[in-house]
């Protein structure tokens, strides 16, 4: 339920309610709006503001009359467009570029709730998020995943977490007075978001080295947890990449599980027994899922929460959970690997759902384990991942040879991001 006090504060804030509809009345089972008709709004609550939450709070709002309200919980001010931290790694992106404020989605409609959620009861579907007690017909969790360096002594303190704004933005600047040395990548654990993303920072910082003059005293090493780039995707691709990327002289080292990274001297532990020294470091860290998930009970086996990987219904009626911070498990023994794509795509499902669920409107949506990305290899280039995850016995997924057409199309689909969903 929400509180009555809640619904008035946002009679008088909300203009896009206008006067058309009156305020909420208790004696319904919703506590939602009500227009002229006395036919009832809907409350839909999304949580998180990332990839999945911005396009489920779109696409709902596109779908459903402005009686129904949609409510997104976020506790940044700002998104920033995660493929674009490459970029800002090497410096041709800044932080501000590739940010856009998230209350931006008030001006559509979208009442956008800046703070922490705080708890979540999947059985009476009922969250507290910023001190509020909010009780939503429908709960979208779209929280993602937590980047969790602390989980590897001396990790934090000696690297940059380039998965993260500030530690792309703290490599940028440290990388900028590089002159030479050790510049290691490092993945501290196998399973990480967009498993490309390791491996398109070592070619675009190989580029960006030969470009600033200093390939030749650069040596690049790129230490990795899993046995091979990509390895959901198959071993054609999963060699392919390897090849694109050594074949840059990166020095690959894959099945190199972290154990602890010292800061003086600088070296890097690994669980063989072997180490080696760095002089510029940039890691990937291992992800958890976010501790007010955990709270709530809602994590299987895999840490993550389970969902039925069509609708991506949790097992609580009216709840869904989508993108990252779900486990989806494919037939090959692996699950469905961590991307933007997939929490894209899955958001576009819920929300047309449960808008056909409320008006009755529509066709019902499947998501059917449909995947792509762009691979960056540097100078201006890139590859194109794409295909059928949800395929068996194994994922059917191709890759294109690099070139500046892929490239450019990163180039466009960032921009389409960052205007289309603001
Ligand atoms: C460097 C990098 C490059 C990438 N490149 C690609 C790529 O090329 N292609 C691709 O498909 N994917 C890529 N990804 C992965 C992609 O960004 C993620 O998979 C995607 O963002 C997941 O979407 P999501 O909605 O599940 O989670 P997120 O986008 O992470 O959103 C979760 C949101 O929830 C918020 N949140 C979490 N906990 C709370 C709380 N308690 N209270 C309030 N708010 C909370 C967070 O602040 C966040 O905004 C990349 C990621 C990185 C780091």
């Amino acid at each position: 339920m929400v509180p009555w006090k809640y619904c008035q504060k946002h009679v008088g804030r909300t203009s896009f309610l206008g006067a058309r509809y009156r305020v909420p009345h208790g004696a319904r089972r919703h506590w939602g709006w009500q227009d002229r008709m006395g036919r009832t709004g809907r409350i839909i609550l999304v949580l998180g503001a990332g990839v999945g939450g911005l396009v489920a709070a779109n696409e709902l709002r596109k779908r459903l009359p402005r009686m129904h309200r949609i409510l997104l919980v976020e506790r940044e001010a700002d998104f920033v467009f995660a493929p674009s931290l490459l970029w800002v790694m090497t410096g041709d992106r800044t932080i501000r570029t590739v940010s856009r404020p998230i209350a931006r989605l008030e001006r559509k409609g979208i009442e956008v709730i800046r703070g922490q959620v705080e708890s979540i009861d999947s059985e009476r579907r009922a969250v507290v998020a910023a001190g509020r007690r909010l009780t939503p017909d429908y709960l979208i969790i779209a929280l993602g995943a937590d980047l969790a360096p602390e989980g590897v002594p001396g990790l934090k303190e000696a690297g940059h977490d380039f998965y993260a704004p500030a530690g792309a933005d703290s490599f940028r600047e440290a990388f900028a007075s590089f002159a030479g040395g050790k510049l290691v990548l490092l993945t501290a654990s196998p399973a990480y978001k967009c498993p490309g993303a390791p491996y398109e920072a070592a070619m675009l910082l190989e580029a960006a080295c030969r470009k600033r003059g200093i390939r030749a005293q650069a040596e690049i090493s790129l230490y990795a947890a899993e046995a091979g780039p990509m390895g959901v995707a198959g071993p054609d691709v999963s060699r392919r990449v390897r090849q694109m990327v050594e074949s840059k002289g990166v020095r690959y080292y894959p099945e190199h599980q972290v154990t602890e990274v010292l800061k003086d001297p600088r070296r890097i532990r690994f669980a063989s027994g072997g180490d080696a020294s760095y002089d510029l470091l940039a890691y990937v860290p291992p992800l958890a899922a976010p501790r007010v998930v955990r709270d709530a009970g809602l994590l299987g086996e895999s840490g993550w929460v389970p969902v039925d990987r069509n609708t991506l219904q949790t097992k609580y009626p009216g709840v869904f959970a989508l993108g990252d911070v779900t486990g989806i498990p494919l037939a090959m023994g692996k699950p469905l690997p961590k991307a933007g794509v997939f929490a894209h795509k899955e958001a576009e499902v819920v929300a047309r759902n449960v808008a056909r669920e409320i008006t009755g409107r529509g066709a019902r949506a499947s998501y059917d384990g449909w995947g792509e990305c762009f691979i960056e290899t540097g100078d201006g280039r890139g590859g194109f991942g794409r295909g059928d995850f949800y395929a068996e016995p194994t994922p059917r997924v191709s890759i294109e040879r690099p070139s500046w057409r892929w490239h450019a199309a990163k180039v466009l689909f960032e921009k389409y991001w960052l205007r289309r969903w603001f």
